[in-house]
């Protein structure tokens, strides 16, 4: 089966444009996308215990650990896959502790790296902006870029929008020195596995009826 392992800085643009892919059809019913952060935000209602030790990790703009959080990722991944899914990673290995343990838990499998590009600025401007649904998990703006229908209120499931904690500047900064300590040496140790397919994306162009083209990543999942 295929693994696709998407990376990239904080609001590098990964929900978005693999929930613009899911629209179009190309992210169809073969393939599901298992969003890391959003699987251990979801622990404070599955595992409330678990939450406690994942919210001071994730509050303080760090890393949750390797053990918690290859558990709950494999275990999706087997889940999925004895459904027939080929699985797309959002978030996930972000080090190389995590890549190696995919790689070794998952031999018999393609794995496909597709690595997000954005400049530090933008994340700091993007992440000023961004609102979150704690409900459904989905993303808005408060600019013109994504803005809800009505304003503080989700498209989806109607959830009173909010800012995640782990947006706040200091925070996005700590996030950032993160993935260049811990997120890039991944991506680079990956790039020299012989079975890793990789991709380096351009930002996609924003059509005027504000669908987005991004034929790069179209292809990639269409291989
Ligand atoms: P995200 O929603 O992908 O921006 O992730 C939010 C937070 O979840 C991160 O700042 C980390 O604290 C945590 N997190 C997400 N993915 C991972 C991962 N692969 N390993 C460890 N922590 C993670």
């Amino acid at each position: 089966m295929n693994i696709f392992v998407c990376l990239g800085k904080v609001a590098a643009g990964k929900g978005t444009r693999l929930e613009a892919l899911k629209k179009k059809g190309v992210l169809n019913d073969r393939f599901v996308t298992i969003s890391v952060g959003q699987v251990l935000r979801n622990a404070e209602k599955d595992n409330p215990e678990l939450y406690e030790k994942i919210k001071e990790s994730m509050e303080a703009g760090k890393l949750v650990s390797n053990k918690i959080v290859c558990e709950l990722v494999f275990h999706k991944i087997n889940s999925y896959q004895k459904m027939g899914k080929d699985v797309v990673l959002d978030g996930f290995p972000r080090n190389k502790k995590q890549a190696k343990a995919l790689l070794e838990n998952f031999k018999d499998d393609k794995i496909r790296m597709i690595v997000f590009n954005i400049t530090d600025d933008e994340v700091i401007e993007r992440t000023s902006h961004r609102l979150y649904c704690p409900v459904c998990g989905s993303t808005y703006t408060d600019n013109d870029l994504k803005p809800p229908k009505v304003e503080g209120v989700c498209d989806k499931c109607s959830g009173v929008l909010t800012r995640r904690d782990d947006d706040k500047q200091k925070v996005v900064e700590d996030r950032l020195l993160s993935y260049k300590k811990e997120t890039k040496p991944a991506i680079d140790w990956l790039l020299k596995q012989p079975n890793v397919v990789s991709l380096f994306l351009p930002q996609p162009v924003t059509l005027a009826d504000g669908t987005l083209k991004d034929p790069e990543l179209e292809y990639f999942f269409n291989l």
